[in-house]
């Protein structure tokens, strides 16, 4: 199995406090790996580090992402080949189509295409609003647009905060059984961050909880 991520002691100190310390985790290609545990566990923090998006303290241990030592050469193409998904995804003036297909856009994918891979996601994600404006709809539906405008890009590993917090239980369970083989087509992977175990049970190949910073077994 292809080994997707490879962290080895990795830690985060921020202002002299310890807030992460990984002694060891792995995912393979084609997983779901799940991250729970309490607010301010750490979890946001070290979806944030294997996005590339925050180093790790200097000093630390191993380090792959999607098979590949992130150095300064490659990091861009590492980022281009996964995409984040935040809590409280950031969506600009524009119609909920618009916005998620930016993505395909900026790959110059053709307009016929964009508008097949579009509506393929929108079925999926039980999206029929797509002209709306993305500024007013609703915290639910914004978090469907962000998780659309991720997975019709096809990353090979997507990185979810608690990407479907705003959505009542009934919804986020259909949408979760739906998205699955979605995510994980093609070997893709993800890393799921939530606190809700329901979520877990439906999505999980692999699941871990962190607590104060550190893996509990
Ligand atoms: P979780 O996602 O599990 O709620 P976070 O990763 O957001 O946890 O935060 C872990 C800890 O790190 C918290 O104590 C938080 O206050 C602290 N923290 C997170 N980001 C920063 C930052 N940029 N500067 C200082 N402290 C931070």
């Amino acid at each position: 199995m292809i080994e997707v991520i490879n962290l080895k002691s990795i830690k985060k100190t921020y202002n002299g406090a310890p807030i992460l310390e990984i002694g060891e985790m792995t995912l393979q290609a084609g997983q779901v790996l799940t991250i729970s545990g309490p607010n301010g566990a750490g979890k946001s923090t070290l979806l944030r580090i294997i996005g590339l998006l925050e180093p790790p303290d200097h000093g630390s241990g191993k380090f792959l992402v999607l098979g590949e030592k992130p150095t300064w050469n490659n990091h861009t193409n590492l980022r281009r080949r996964m995409a984040v998904v935040f809590q409280t995804p950031y969506m600009f003036n524009r119609s909920v189509y618009e916005n998620i297909s930016m993505g395909l856009r900026w790959r110059k994918l053709r307009t016929s295409e964009v508008a097949e891979r579009v509506h393929e996601v929108s079925k999926l994600l039980e999206i029929d609003f797509l002209e709306q404006s993305a500024r007013q709809i609703s915290r639910g539906q914004t978090q469907r647009t962000a998780l659309a405008r991720a997975l019709v890009v096809r990353p090979e590993m997507l990185l979810l905060d608690e990407p479907l917090s705003a959505l009542d239980a009934k919804l986020r369970a259909k949408l979760l059984t739906k998205l699955k083989p979605t995510i994980t087509e093609a070997g893709r992977s993800a890393i799921y961050v939530t606190h809700d175990e329901a979520e877990v049970k439906l999505i999980a190949d692999k699941k871990l909880t962190l607590v104060d910073g550190k893996i509990e077994r």
